[in-house]
């Protein structure tokens, strides 16, 4: 447990900082400042340090990057890492992009679920905010998800007033089309997020708004799962969907996540400045006890709320100076 009684029970694994995208939420910049690729962790060093998460407590791992599947052989990495017996929840998010091309080989592979990232349904707002005209892409990987076989396919749209505010009807409507559940995220001020503004953010009272008027009755919040941070909620013809308030109302105190770098950085919270570089260990020959001791008392002496504090936002000059402050270094 840390110190607020959190026990380390989710990580985030980021497998690349490159991404095929460029959401203006996340990476608005037209330059950036990348990871060099001898530091990139292989598959290898990748699950032996999951693997002593995993005997600290660890049972969820998630995927994530920049964009993961742009990593050469990504299926070889969920294969190791299914093969870890105490991993009961394999999941990656995606931008969806090559998703078509890598769904089955992800199935095949072991990978338990997929959160495919989608703002908007409409092809010319997707490329404003992606920079990218791919949207078809994203669609067939979400096809392509389900044919391979995944279920409970679940869709992550970070909604931005004036960019995407008006399609929250419709992503509940396209998410219910493909048996997924949409996630509405509210925009963060995150590392990365350099064009935030407080006014653009589109608060989960205001979504719930909508989806009452448009519904003419209330969604219902479902039950609630403690450790989870987005809240779900049932319309009266049984759909449901939820909502990660991460602005409105942050969920720090049930936080049981942390996250793992591309290049073997261990951050405590989305919002920490600073982290544990498992990585220089790992390459300077720690063992296994050594490795678990590390990462044991690092989180006994955690106290992390970065969302409820919102202390020093990050400046551009400091993301250049040290990439890992990015929101597609740290994974989301
Ligand atoms: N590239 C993959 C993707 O987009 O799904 C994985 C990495 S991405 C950093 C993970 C998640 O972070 C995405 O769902 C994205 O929408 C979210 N994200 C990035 N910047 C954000 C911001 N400023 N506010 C809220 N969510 C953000
Ligand atoms: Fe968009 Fe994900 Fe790439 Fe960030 S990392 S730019 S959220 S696709
Ligand atoms: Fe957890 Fe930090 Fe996010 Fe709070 S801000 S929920 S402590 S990662």
């Amino acid at each position: 447990m840390d110190k607020l009684q959190r026990p380390v029970r989710s990580l985030r694994v980021s497998v690349t900082d490159r991404c095929n995208l460029r959401c203006q939420y996340c990476m608005p910049e037209a330059e950036y400042v990348w990871l060099p690729k001898s530091d990139v962790l292989s598959f290898e060093e990748t699950a032996r340090l999951v693997r002593i998460f995993t005997s600290l407590g660890v049972d969820k791992v998630r995927l994530t990057g920049g964009e993961p599947l742009l990593r050469k052989d990504f299926p070889d990495l969920v294969r190791m890492l299914h093969g870890n017996e105490q991993v009961k929840d394999l999941a990656v998010t995606t931008n969806g992009v090559l998703l078509a091309t890598q769904a089955k080989a992800l199935w095949e592979a072991g990978l338990s679920r997929i959160t495919v990232s989608i703002d908007t349904l409409r092809p010319e707002r997707f490329r404003e905010l992606s920079q990218r005209d791919q949207l078809k892409d994203v669609f067939g990987g979400i096809d392509q998800a389900r044919s391979a076989g995944f279920t409970g396919l679940k869709l992550d749209t970070v909604v931005m007033r004036g960019v995407n505010d008006d399609e929250v009807i419709d992503l509940i409507d396209y998410a219910k089309s493909v048996s997924a559940e949409v996630r509405f995220i509210e925009y963060m001020d995150v590392g990365g997020a350099t064009r935030w503004t407080a006014a653009q953010v589109f608060s989960r009272e205001e979504i719930l708004k909508v989806v009452a008027e448009h519904f003419g009755a209330p969604a219902e919040p479902t039950d609630l799962e403690s450790w989870a941070p987005a809240r779900r909620y049932r319309l009266p013809d049984g759909t449901t969907f939820g909502i990660i308030a991460t602005m409105t109302a942050p969920f720090c105190r049930t936080c049981d996540r942390s996250r793992l770098t591309a290049d073997g950085m261990w951050y405590l919270c989305l919002y920490a400045k600073t982290g544990t570089d498992l990585r220089g260990k790992l390459r300077e020959g720690a063992t296994d006890e050594e490795l678990t001791a590390l990462i044991a008392s690092t989180w006994q002496s955690r106290e992390d709320r970065g969302a409820e504090l919102r202390r020093d936002p990050i400046q551009v000059e400091m993301l250049r100076s040290d990439p890992h402050l990015e929101m597609h270094t740290r994974g989301g």
